[in-house]
């Protein structure tokens, strides 16, 4: 893809949705909904997603959600999916109605202090080096805790989330995948968020209740500091 395709307009948003549905249907997905990713676009990529049928937009920084949805009176719902700082908690509050990549006890905290009962996933890193090199989850032997720990803070924990491994094709996050929905069944929550434009189908195919889709939807992602300013 190149530059050119990432020009929002609603109609090449409705239609490459209904790609990203197809896709789900072939792999045999049954109501599993798409959470488009809006991050480093703008908000028409949030309008046309939303016109296209889609409640709620994925974002991962808190600086640019601020500045793109701070203080607007949106109809869609923004999920927080990026790696949350708790110093951002604060400003994000009033904007978020899902903080999808809770990975750590002092994250739990500080929602607990700034938004109470707030809707949150846990993300879980289950790849062999989990906790190695800054990757963001939480190590899945150390995922129940967690959940109870939110739980117990009075958080609404409605699922898991995970993200592929960067490198090896879709093939490679399936063992992850699988082990994501098997702790999500034992742990009795409802939201299993794993899947992004390229490893959707292994993802349904494991399980996903929710795949997080930006560029099969908006195309290449603009150059961050070309957009906040
Ligand atoms: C950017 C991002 C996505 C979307 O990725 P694409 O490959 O563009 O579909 C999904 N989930 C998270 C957590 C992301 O940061």
């Amino acid at each position: 893809m190149t530059a050119s395709d990432a020009v929002i307009n609603d109609a090449l948003v409705a239609e490459r949705l209904a790609e990203v549905r197809a896709r789900i249907v072939r792999a045999g997905g049954t109501g599993v909904t798409v959470l488009p990713v809006t991050k480093s676009f703008p908000i028409d990529a949030c309008w046309a997603a939303y016109r296209a049928g889609c409640p709620a937009v994925g974002e991962n920084y808190a600086q640019e959600v601020v500045a793109k949805l701070g203080g607007r009176d949106v109809p869609f719902a923004v999920h927080f999916i990026g790696q949350l700082q708790t110093n951002k908690v604060r400003a994000l509050a009033p904007i978020v109605a899902l903080f999808g990549s809770i990975d750590r006890s002092s994250q739990v905290r500080e929602l607990a202090k700034r938004v109470p009962g707030a809707r949150i996933l846990v993300q879980v890193n289950a790849e062999p080096a989990a906790g190695d090199g800054g990757k963001a989850g939480c190590p899945i032997l150390e995922v129940p805790a967690l959940v109870e720990l939110a739980a117990a803070a009075g958080l609404h924990v409605e699922g898991l989330m995970a993200i592929g491994p960067t490198v090896g094709g879709p093939e490679a996050a399936r063992p992850l995948f699988r082990s994501v929905r098997a702790l999500a069944t034992r742990l009795e929550l409802a939201t299993c968020s794993m899947g992004m434009s390229d490893d959707l189908e292994v993802a349904v195919q494991e399980g996903s209740t929710q795949v997080r889709i930006g560029t099969a939807l908006f195309g290449k992602r603009p150059q961050l500091q070309t957009l906040v300013r």
